[in-house]
């Protein structure tokens, strides 16, 4: 699904964030980039999500050069992907259920459709009754499952996270990764960076570290294995 081909990133400041990475994802699998800060994790998500592009190599989604990409066909793969930040980005000024609906107004659904689906989405991540709070109002927990409510509402391919639990304390970062786990459960890809360690070792998942730049591990198991 994924495939990054020697993939190199260098910003204009001189630093080289990664240094010649390969790695394959297939779909459905659950992944965590993890390494320590300075790594490159972000850096390889951001590759990923179109927000930067590579100094050299090639980055294909479903065979398609994804750093190739313009126009019509770079927001049709964004709709492919969901994201969800550390920070969670959500809009103040709009309620739970109108934070997960704004991107499929933006993207011309209609009202019964996209009722349904924030209804659905929202029982899902356990936030019906918050439909009507405002982000400032709720918990770092609350907030992030509305994060991944807007994230998965498009029924994306690939849901990738950077730092998802980082402001989180440990009950909630623990509710959210189970969280993702079941949205693997149903297909979809996950894709999640992260140092910490206590999520990683308990999950036993396959895991791509970082160290400089360069993939220095790839393979099933906790976060120093
Ligand atoms: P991580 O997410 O693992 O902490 P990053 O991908 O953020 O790592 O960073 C990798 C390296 O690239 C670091 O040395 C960082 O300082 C550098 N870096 C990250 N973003 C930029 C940028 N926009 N411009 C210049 N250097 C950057």
């Amino acid at each position: 699904m994924l495939t990054f081909q020697q993939v190199t990133k260098k910003y204009s400041n001189g630093r080289v964030a990664l240094d010649n990475v390969s790695f394959h994802i297939d779909e459905g699998e659950f992944v965590f980039l993890v390494g320590s800060s300075g790594a490159g994790k972000s850096t390889a998500i951001r590759l990923i999500i179109r927000q930067e592009t590579p100094t050299s190599g090639d980055i294909l989604f479903e065979g398609i050069k994804v750093n190739k990409l313009k126009g019509d066909k770079l927001a049709r793969y964004r709709r492919d992907i969901g994201i969800v930040f550390q920070d969670f980005k959500l809009l103040s000024a709009r309620t739970v259920a109108e934070n997960v609906a704004f991107v499929l107004e933006v993207s011309g659904k209609p009202y019964s459709f996209i009722k349904k689906a924030v209804d659905y989405i929202l029982d899902l991540v356990g936030l019906s009754d918050k439909r009507n709070a405002f982000p400032a109002t709720l918990s770092g927990g609350e907030q992030q499952r509305v994060a991944i409510a807007r994230a998965i509402v498009t029924e994306p391919k690939m849901l990738i996270a950077d730092e998802p639990t980082g402001n989180l304390d440990r009950s909630n970062a623990w509710d959210i990764i189970q969280l993702f786990n079941k949205i693997n459960n149903w297909g979809t890809t996950v894709v999640i960076a992260t140092h910490d360690t206590e999520i990683v070792d308990s999950l036993n998942k396959r895991v791509i570290r970082f160290e400089n730049g360069r993939l220095v591990r790839d393979n099933v198991g906790g976060y120093h294995f």
